[in-house]
């Protein structure tokens, strides 16, 4: 049985003072009506460590990114690697987000690379996959995903230690979202590819997140879906209220 997984990605977003505010209303939140589902909080960096000596009962933190190199220390300026990510208190690393994968040219090997580092520490990554607009319009959303799914997600993954991100491009931060056809044929299809990859049992009891434009309103119908294992959220997890409704929609 996969338990669902609300996960929240501030992004490059909060200073202390707000960070701290809305971690605490969204852990305050959490506390006072627990669910059977797992709540995650991806700071940026520079609050992780902050954030996780806070009372978090009930809601694990991860950061937004890892570092390639296969180290725990080095010369490796402006990188955080996965054993000081887990130093600070998160259990989770997004990895190969599609803002990473596109401002910062990471490659699926980079990505596959940042998983197997945070595997090794006992980190568990949400590997990011997700199509271009452009992509979807020319047909060549599954065949895409599914190669980036092959080629980012590592041989040392299985179902409880790693999560994969289904976002596509187009939908993230737009409002716009797939049909709830196209998310199950999706999610349905990345799962045939794990288990091409890794196996039936690994396959079946890996989460699969939907990400992109999810709110309130959408959140019921989306986490709902066939194949989706909960959701990775953007700009929606920036407000305790948003935040705490799409959490609320599974209760
Ligand atoms: C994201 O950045 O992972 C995301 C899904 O953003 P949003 O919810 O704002 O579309």
């Amino acid at each position: 049985m996969r338990r669902k997984l609300i996960a929240g990605n501030w992004k490059m977003n909060q200073t202390k003072k707000d960070g701290l505010a809305l971690a605490k209303g969204v852990f305050e939140a959490v506390a006072a009506q627990k669910g059977d589902f797992d709540v995650l909080v991806c700071p940026p960096m520079s609050l992780l460590g902050l954030i996780a000596d806070l009372p978090h009962d009930g809601v694990a933190l991860g950061s937004q990114d890892v570092s390639v190199a296969p180290k725990d220390f080095g010369a490796y300026t402006g990188d955080v690697s996965a054993a000081q990510v887990l130093d600070l208190g998160a259990s989770y690393a997004i990895v190969g987000h599609s803002e990473r994968r596109a401002m910062r040219y990471e490659t699926d090997l980079v990505v596959r690379e940042k998983a197997v580092n945070a595997i090794s520490k006992g980190l568990i990554p949400v590997i990011c996959v997700g199509e271009t607009l452009e992509e979807r319009e020319s047909g060549q959303a599954l065949s895409v995903v599914c190669r980036q799914v092959r080629e980012s997600v590592p041989s040392t993954s299985t179902g409880e230690n790693t999560v994969i991100a289904y976002e596509p491009v187009w939908a993230i931060g737009t409002g716009k979202v797939p049909s709830l056809a196209d998310v199950e044929e999706m999610h349905t299809a990345i799962r045939a590819e794990v288990a091409a990859l890794l196996g039936q049992e690994v396959a079946d009891n890996m989460r699969l997140l939907y990400g992109g434009s999810v709110k309130p309103s959408n959140a019921h119908e989306l986490l709902n879906a066939q194949n989706v294992d909960g959701a990775l959220i953007g700009g929606a997890s920036l407000k305790v209220e948003d935040f705490w409704g799409i959490i609320q929609t599974q209760l």
